[in-house]
């Protein structure tokens, strides 16, 4: 039957309540977020994306019945399409609540519920007829179903929108990561405001048509607005939180809509030429599409393997840190060891050598001899090992007070003055010319620092060759000093590498063969926790070396409060 008040063919909509504008402007969000979801099932195809790809067919589907029976004035087709909107409805909501339950979990719902959504559904099915109770020739629609319309579908809407706001609640408040908190917040916020505004839109319209204060439905068209909320949701959750990696997803919805807007231009276009035009510009449109898809693509995979490679390498420096610490541990230990006998042994043969156990002949003296040298080389290397493992561990203290460089510098003097002369080298000391500001700086540290640099410059000029110069200075807002020698000199290739841990030159082995290559790595340690600095000059091999101690006049705070 044809509605006899209604002119025909109906493209607009009547309705005295709301402009025809707002029926259609459905469309697009319906269409939208059936490209979105499209677009994401693409990217990956899991459970997820079919629930998001189900529910925008089911959303987009009541909004095409929606507007059949709003621009149809033949009752059989609106009685028709009348009967499914009741199945729709609650296909809708149960799979807002299948697709949280599902975006919270990551993975699928159990047996049990997918039964009891299946009953409610089936219900729903088997009384869909229901949902129109008679036609009405006045107004060119379906009379609500009854107690089926009135409270079967009110009633299991409400009933999945409460269960999808409390189990959504419940999660939030158990989920510890605050970001995915946040995604769920937003997620239960979004559906339950698309499904509530969708549900209260129309309850409101057919309270109101009833009491006769408006004389259709078309309110209901206002609720669904709450569609384009939940997309918007969505749209967030995938940018801020790349819940479905869109970055691919937007290259291909944007190449997507392009060709669907090009080669809609075929509709309208009149001539061959244009048509020509169009043909082209679509065809352009696919291969820059292609390229631009393909070069996102590949930057994504870029961008998820060195992710993953970063991942593994903090992976491997956490193991490498953890061996490290091992090590250090093992050779802490073994030093602790290893210097008390080395002391014994020290003792005993300084006893033998004064002759404190009877008179020994040249050759026992001699061999005694080696064994010295042999065991104070082993004594200074388990100390050296015994200050990196300190170091390393953060367990050296340093002790902070006022201090002259310039007595250090000359005790330093003194302990090798005569060690030079053996060697036929000179040894001197260039002191300020006038007295120099006290330091504060752990005075025993800097000692031995010197004391080592003076020690390596003797050791590494030749006998005979010169000799070695110590020198004390101001340098602006530091004190400096320099311990230069005409000896062996460092090749440039070296300079690098020089304070790094067990470094030693390639060709030193013949005049300090019990070197560790320990000294330079634990001394720089010491100087940088005074607050200094210490670096090596030199103009290559044979051309001599400087080392250069640099120590502020003033200590920064934090160093104060650490080892003042
Ligand atoms: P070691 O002297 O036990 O080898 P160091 O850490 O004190 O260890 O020195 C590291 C390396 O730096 C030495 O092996 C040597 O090659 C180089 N070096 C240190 N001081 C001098 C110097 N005065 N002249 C030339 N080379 C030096």
């Amino acid at each position: 039957m044809i509605c006899p008040y209604y002119p025909e063919p109906q493209y607009l909509i009547y309705s005295t309540d709301v402009p025809s504008l707002l029926y259609y402007s459905h469309i697009p969000t319906a269409v939208i977020s059936l490209l979105v979801s499209f677009f994401v099932f693409l990217k990956n195809k899991n459970l997820l994306s079919k629930i998001l790809l189900t529910l925008s067919s089911a959303f987009l589907l009541w909004i095409i019945f929606d507007l059949v029976v709003w621009t149809n004035i033949n009752s059989d087709v609106i009685m028709f399409v009348y009967s499914f909107f009741g199945m729709l409805t609650v296909a809708i909501f149960i799979l807002c609540l299948y697709f949280l339950y599902v975006f919270i979990n990551k993975k699928d719902v159990g047996f049990k519920f997918k039964l009891l959504w299946g009953i409610i559904f089936s219900i729903t099915s088997i009384f869909a007829y229901k949902n129109a109770e008679s036609f009405n020739l006045i107004n060119c629609g379906a009379n609500d179903g009854g107690w089926y319309s009135i409270y079967y579908l009110y009633g299991i809407e409400l009933f999945f929108a409460a269960w999808i706001f409390i189990y959504g609640i419940v999660k939030y408040i158990r989920e510890k990561d605050i970001d995915f908190k946040k995604q769920i917040l937003l997620l239960i916020f979004g559906i339950d405001l698309f499904l509530l505004s969708f549900y209260t839109a129309i309850a409101l319209a057919s309270y109101l048509v009833e009491k006769g204060v408006v004389s259709d439905f078309g309110l209901e068209f206002y609720g669904l607005f709450g569609m384009t909320f939940f997309m918007g949701v969505l749209a967030y959750l995938i940018v801020k939180f790349k819940a479905f990696d869109i970055k691919l997803l937007g290259a291909q919805a944007l190449v997507a809509t392009q060709v669907i807007l090009t080669a809609s231009q075929f509709a309208f276009v009149r001539n061959n030429t244009n048509r020509i035009l169009t043909a082209v510009t679509l065809a352009l449109t696919f291969v820059f599409g292609y390229f631009l898809i393909k070069s996102v693509k590949i930057s994504e995979e870029r961008k998820e393997e060195l992710q993953l490679m970063s991942t593994k390498l903090a992976e491997s420096n956490d193991k490498l840190r953890k061996l490290d610490n091992t090590k250090s541990e093992f050779i802490s230990i073994a030093s602790h060891q290893l210097r008390t006998p080395l002391t014994a042994i020290k003792g005993f043969i300084s006893l033998l050598l004064e002759g404190s156990y009877g008179q020994m002949t040249s050759d026992q003296e001699d061999v005694l001899n080696k064994v010295y040298t042999s065991n104070e080389r082993l004594v200074n290397l388990v100390e050296d090992l015994l200050n990196v493992s300190r170091m390393e561990s953060g367990r050296m203290e340093f002790k902070f007070e006022k201090t002259q460089l310039d007595g250090i510098c000359q005790e330093v003097y003194d302990t090798f003055v005569l060690r030079a002369k053996e060697h036929k080298l000179y040894l001197e000391y260039i002191r300020p010319d006038k007295v120099l500001p006290e330091v504060m700086i752990d005075p025993k540290k800097v000692r031995e620092v010197v004391s080592n640099m003076v020690d390596n410059a003797l050791k590494y000029t030749p006998d005979g060759h010169g000799g070695v110069r110590l020198k004390l200075e101001q340098i602006g807002e530091n004190l400096r000093v320099t311990i230069s020698d005409t000896g062996i000199g460092i090749p440039k290739e070296e300079l690098p590498y020089l304070f790094a841990k067990f470094s030693r030159g390639k060709d030193v082995s013949r005049l300090n063969t019990g070197g560790t290559g320990l000294g330079l790595y634990v001394g720089r340690g010491m100087i940088e926790n005074n607050g200094g600095k210490i670096w090596a000059e030199s103009d290559g091999a044979d051309l001599g070396s400087r080392f250069i101690i640099e120590l502020p006049l003033v200590q920064s705070e934090e160093l104060m409060k650490k080892w003042g």
